[in-house]
């Protein structure tokens, strides 16, 4: 697939992509990786373009690509032009394997996805604005702001459950608290993935991940 974008060009050609949810520029994020294919970070089309000027893409893998144009060289007179891959291998960054297991930063957005926005008490699914925060074992008793005390729940079982724990208040857990790995929390980042990037995430997934849910 090859989409046009650029500085005052904008033809995405298939789809509009809102990266990172609104507001946004109508641009994908594209993924990087490290040297030897461990997923990194995304980046915006501007920033690898960046990579691609520098000659610091070592390799692609992605199945989309990306035309971007920029302004008229003067001397040649000639538009410059970078054709951007979905996925791409960054020179020189080779992360330890152990970066995949680092323990993501902990907000909101993305503790929703994890918990695909069913509330851990009663199982119902809410919009995100409908949906809390809750600790397992409350702050108050000890309990940490961490991924493995907190589960999604909506604002009613949030308030039923109070500053107990979910035995003091007979409120059985429907589902365990997790730590997601890098990939999984790049795809829990970002809701207009391309089926590639998806693709390629996918695999490294933990398998006790609630996105290998259908
Ligand atoms: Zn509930």
């Amino acid at each position: 697939m090859l989409s046009e974008h650029g500085n005052s060009v904008c033809e995405p050609g298939r789809r509009p992509i809102v990266p990172g949810g609104t507001g946004a520029a109508p641009y994908p994020w594209i993924l990087t990786l490290d040297i030897r294919g461990l997923p990194h970070r995304w980046v915006t089309w501007q920033a690898a373009c960046h990579y691609y000027a520098l000659d610091m893409v070592a390799w692609t893998i992605g199945d989309s690509q990306f035309l971007f144009t920029g302004g008229i060289c003067r001397a040649t007179g000639l538009r410059s032009e970078i054709t951007a891959n979905s996925i791409i291998a960054i020179k020189g960054r080779a992360l330890r394997a152990s970066t995949l297991h680092q323990v993501p930063p902990l907000n909101n957005r993305e503790l929703f996805h994890r918990d695909r926005q069913l509330c851990a008490y009663c199982g119902d699914s809410y919009s995100g604005s409908a949906l809390t925060r809750d600790h397992v074992v409350p702050v108050s008793q000890g309990g940490r702001d961490v991924w493995m005390n907190v589960v999604t729940a909506c604002r009613p079982c949030n308030q039923r459950k109070s500053n107990r724990t979910p035995e003091q208040a007979r409120m059985a857990l429907l589902y365990a608290p997790y730590v997601p790995n890098k990939a999984e929390y790049l795809i829990l980042c970002n809701r207009n993935i391309l089926v590639d990037q998806m693709d390629f995430l996918a695999r490294h997934l933990p398998r006790q991940s609630r996105l290998h849910m259908p």
